[in-house]
This record gives C-alpha cells, sequence and structure tokens, in this order.
C-alpha cells in the first residue's frame, strides 16, 4: 500500500464522526452519574480525540472537552483534535490540579480499568475533587465500528494475509523460530505496515503447544506443527490471524484429525454465529465441537475477541465472567480462533477475521487455511 493511502485514510476520520462519539460520551456521563469523565488510556484517548500521541488526557464534561499534553505535542494535538481544547502543561505536580480547577470541576470518573495504584493516589491528594472509578468507560461504544474504522482494519488483514501467504515459500529446517518472526515482520513493513500488531508468534515443534510461546532460536524440523500468528497495524488499526502448518510432505493422523476438529469448529462459528447472541453463546458455538470431538481439556483460552485500536477489545468471546453482557451486534470486528494445544506434541490453532453482519459472519481475512508445506 501506498505511504499517501495510509496517510489520507488516518485522516479520514471526519470531524463529524468525532463529534458524535463526543455526543455518545457525553450521554454515558447521564448514565455514569458524574458531571465529567478523565479519558487516559491511550486506546480511549486516540478514539475520542484522535491524539495519537503517547501522553496525554481527555476531560470531558457536558460542554467542555479539553485535551491535556505537554510540550513535546501541542503542535501535534492540535492537528489531530480539532474537537478539544488544548489545555496546555509542563508536567509539574500541579498540572492535573490546574487542569481540573480550568474545566471547574469537583467530581470527577476515572478510568477504573487504566488507572495504577499511585495514579489514583496522586488524583485523590488534589483538593476539593471527589472521584468515582467507572470501568468500563469507553470500550463499549468502540465495539460497533466506522467505516473508516473498517477500512483501516480491511488494510491491516490485508497486509496480514499478504505476509502469511510467504510463510510456505520461508519456512525451512534449520531456519529458528526467530528468523521466521523477522522475515514476516519485514514483510508486512514492505506491504504497508505502521508495525506489526503485536510480536509476531511463531511457534513449531513441542512449542506449539504453547499458545502464547514467544519465538525463540529453536530450529525447524521436518515433522513440525507450526503456528503462526500475526497481525498489521494501519492507522492505529490491527488486524489478527492465525494459520497451523505441517512441514512436511505426510502429516501424522494425530495432526490431520486435531485440524479437521480445529476447522470443524470455526465453520460452526462461521455458520451459527448472529447478532444479539451473547459471548457465551458464540464460545460454545466453537468449544462444543471441540469438547465433542474429545478435546475439551485442551482448548483453554477463550474463542475469540474484538479487534480495532486495541488487538484484544470488547467483545471477549469466553465462558468467564469478564465477557458477561458482551453481545454480537451488526458492525464488530471479531476473531474466531479455535485452538487444540497437547503438552510434549504440539498445537493446532486457526484464527480469522471477521465482520459481523445482520445476516452473520463476513470473512475479513482471506489466507487460506493451507496445512501442509511439502519440503
Ligand atoms: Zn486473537
Ligand atoms: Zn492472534
Amino acid at each position: 500500500m501506498l505511504e499517501e493511502e495510509i496517510d489520507a485514510m488516518n485522516k479520514s476520520t471526519n470531524v463529524e464522526e468525532r463529534e458524535a462519539r463526543l455526543t455518545a460520551v457525553r450521554r454515558c456521563l447521564l448514565t455514569w452519574n458524574i458531571p465529567a469523565i478523565l479519558i487516559t488510556s491511550p486506546a480511549n484517548r486516540r478514539w475520542l480525540s484522535g491524539f495519537t500521541g503517547s501522553a496525554g488526557s481527555l476531560l470531558v464534561t457536558a460542554d467542555q472537552a479539553l485535551l491535556a499534553t505537554d510540550f513535546r505535542y501541542w503542535e501535534q494535538a492540535q492537528a489531530e483534535a480539532p474537537t478539544f481544547t488544548l489545555f496546555r502543561h509542563n508536567r509539574t505536580d500541579d498540572a492535573n490540579k490546574q487542569y481540573l480547577a480550568a474545566a471547574g470541576v469537583t467530581a470527577v470518573g476515572l478510568e477504573a480499568n487504566h488507572t495504577t495504584l499511585s495514579e489514583a493516589e496522586n488524583l485523590r491528594k488534589i483538593p476539593h475533587v471527589t472521584w468515582k472509578p467507572i470501568a468500563p468507560t469507553l470500550e463499549p461504544l468502540r465495539r460497533v465500528k466506522s467505516a473508516s474504522e473498517l477500512a483501516k482494519i480491511r488494510a491491516a488483514a490485508a497486509i496480514t494475509d499478504q505476509a502469511m501467504a510467504l510463510v510456505p515459500q520461508l519456512a525451512r529446517p534449520g531456519m529458528t523460530e526467530r528468523a521466521l518472526a523477522w522475515e514476516l515482520d519485514k514483510a508486512m513493513h514492505e506491504a504497508g505496515a505502521e508495525c506489526p500488531a503485536f510480536d509476531t508468534l511463531v511457534a513449531s515443534g513441542p512449542n506449539a503447544a504453547l499458545p502464547h510461546h514467544h519465538p525463540g532460536e529453536r530450529p525447524l524440523q521436518s515433522g513440525d506443527s507450526l503456528i503462526v500468528d500475526m497481525g498489521a497495524q494501519v492507522g492505529g488499526y490491527k488486524s489478527d490471524m492465525t494459520r497451523t502448518f505441517f512441514l512436511g510432505t505426510e502429516p501424522d493422523d494425530t495432526f490431520r484429525q486435531i485440524f479437521d476438529v480445529v476447522e470443524a469448529a470455526q465453520t460452526a462459528v462461521r455458520r451459527f454465529a448472529k447478532p444479539g447472541q451473547n459471548a457465551r453463546e458464540v464460545d460454545s458455538l466453537g468449544r462444543d465441537v471441540i469438547r465433542q470431538a474429545g478435546y475439551g481439556d485442551f482448548f483453554g483460552h477463550g474463542l475469540g475477541h474484538g479487534v480495532g485500536l486495541d488487538i484484544h477489545e470488547e467483545p471477549l468471546f469466553s465462558f468467564n465472567p469478564t465477557a458477561q453482557g458482551h453481545q454480537l451486534a451488526s458492525g464488530m470486528v471479531v476473531t474466531v480462533e479455535p485452538g487444540i494445544y497437547r503438552p510434549g506434541w504440539g498445537g493446532i490453532r486457526l484464527e480469522d477475521l471477521f465482520l459481523v453482519t445482520e445476516q452473520g459472519l463476513e470473512a475479513i481475512s482471506q489466507c487460506p487455511h493451507t496445512a501442509v508445506i511439502p519440503l
């Protein structure tokens, strides 16, 4: 992708869209029953204001929208966040106090899931201000993607497709996991990614039994199963995809059998997931297939998650109570990533990115589920 195209995409979230987001947050203030909210988490800050800098906070009230940042970002903040009034500070201890005084607020919500204990203690020292922990804050508003957000995710997914398609040419016995991960990162960069969406995961042989293995010095070997989990980032938005390959001409029966179960689990979700289902219902669409095949104990993570400015965001498809209340709705972008991991043997995971539509799931990832890399 051309650099100018990506640049244009970054700027394409227009002022009306930002204002609509601000209105939505102001509606939330009524639900939270507070006159103001302090937004400090990077993804929420960027989604609401457009500001991409690494330091700063937003303060939103019924009639004010302030963005506080230090001198490194003043120019950038004004250009990126025209719907916000810039509050300039110089990182002094009193900065937050002056900021709240400028807005004239005395009761403020803080992002409980994104504030450290020491940050909260410092905020509590500000006289005449009471704090109310809020969680989640803007995450539910970010679940459904706008057209401009979707365009960035699609671009990131297309880059990931392209890089993943290179694995059968790149992966050879003797090459280390780390070397393969580096080649894939380079391929994404050359195809126009800002950066990888997360640390590219390459797990081979017994390492493939570890769902979050970090690529190391193990050389790939004939007969390995090979898990590659990667994504690209475009305009701040991410993509996420996993493929599992077999290195060699003839996969053993275990590989074939487990691969088919994992693929059947994904197909079931693809076929039966619909708007309105809750996280647990979606999770069990895939989990039940794995359980019925006798591998229930070997699938220990959630079935999938939303993807956007964060790599893991709402909705989360899980049997976990944290996902309670996460419902599938048209316009969400989600992964479906069933996996089976057997300690000592290896593992198989397939992960694709989908757009939720009224009709069900529409694939965003296009790379085929190629399983065998003949050597
Ligand atoms: Zn994922
Ligand atoms: Zn992934």
